[in-house]
């Protein structure tokens, strides 16, 4: 039986201590998200990182506006939350509606409040290897979990299904930069199974149920990062878990272990954002 990385518990230990942090300063971070539309997944996510927020003394706004908003009033908010001195970070939520230049969007983010490091500047950052001001909520998440666990990458055989900008990617970046020999696989690659045998870290991020029992190495590691409902709205993730843990030795579950550290390393990306800014020192970007 494998050991289950427990990301909920991490993630309650992390923002206790986090809250203590919080609870030292006189002026609290915050954190603007703006919602364009009204995606059920989105108002969900959204509702969630605001709760948590105020729990840990995060000031938290979200910002709403009408999925036929015109990208010009979006860039304007944008640009007025930059300006503003008490915001410390900004998160657009996606998907935005097909009218909006996404990427337009989020180039307007001053990258110092980039808490998910979607701009160009602190993505490009991380693409060449150096630090962006903070890093990509879900991957930053996922080392957290490993290295909780003493689960260590380097010289490691990593592979990542999915290539997204969201999660594949940046996972694959922050693996390689943790030394880890990375192979990112997508719905091209031909052959997946003899791919991911290979993996003494399996980290899937695709959407869909994908990872069996006969695409694991014996005694690796198995994290799930996919969260989607089935045909019975039932809530579950990338892998077979009931069949996958009996062979691995380290597996996340799904509820509850890539999700609550998303959230976990929002808040962390806030606070992280705040002292930066209140201290404008950053060793490596100037
Ligand atoms: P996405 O943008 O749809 O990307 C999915 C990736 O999977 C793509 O790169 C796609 O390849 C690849 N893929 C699709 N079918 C495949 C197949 N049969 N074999 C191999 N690769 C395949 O999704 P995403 O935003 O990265 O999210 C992925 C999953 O993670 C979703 O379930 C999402 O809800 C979840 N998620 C969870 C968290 C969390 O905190 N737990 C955070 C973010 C996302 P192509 O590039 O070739 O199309």
């Amino acid at each position: 039986m494998a050991v289950i990385l427990d990301g909920k518990a991490l993630r309650d230990k992390i923002l206790l201590n986090l809250k203590k942090d919080i609870d030292l300063l006189t002026e609290k971070p915050k954190l603007s998200v703006i919602l364009v539309g009204e995606n059920p997944a989105s108002v969900l996510y959204v509702n969630n990182k605001k709760k948590t927020a105020e729990k840990l003394g995060i000031i938290s706004e979200v910002i709403k506006f009408p999925a036929d908003v015109e990208e010009e009033i979006l860039l304007d908010k944008i640009k007025e939350l930059n300006n503003d001195d008490k915001v410390n970070a900004i998160l657009v939520q996606l998907p935005l509606p097909e009218h909006i230049n996404k990427q337009k969007v989020i180039d307007t983010i001053n990258p110092k409040k980039d808490v998910d490091c979607f701009t160009s500047v602190n993505y490009g950052r991380l693409a060449a290897g150096l630090k962006p001001y903070v890093y990509p909520c879900t991957p930053k998440g996922i080392l957290l979990l490993l290295d909780e666990y003493g689960i260590d990458l380097d010289g490691k055989n990593v592979v990542v299904v999915g290539r997204s900008n969201l999660v594949g990617k940046p996972m694959s970046l922050m693996a390689l930069g943790r030394n880890a020999t990375v192979t990112t696989c997508h719905s091209h690659t031909k052959n997946l199974s003899g791919i991911t045998k290979t993996a003494d870290v399996l980290i899937s991020a695709v959407g869909e149920v994908l990872i069996e029992e006969n695409m694991v190495r014996e005694n690796s590691v198995v994290v799930d990062v996919g969260i989607f409902r089935d045909e019975n709205g039932k809530v579950r993730g990338d892998v077979e878990f009931n069949d996958v843990e009996n062979v691995v030795s380290y597996i996340s579950p799904v509820p509850g272990g890539v999700g609550p550290m998303t959230i976990a390393s929002l808040m962390l990306n806030t606070y992280e954002l705040y002292m930066v800014q209140k201290s404008e020192v950053h060793s490596d970007l100037k």
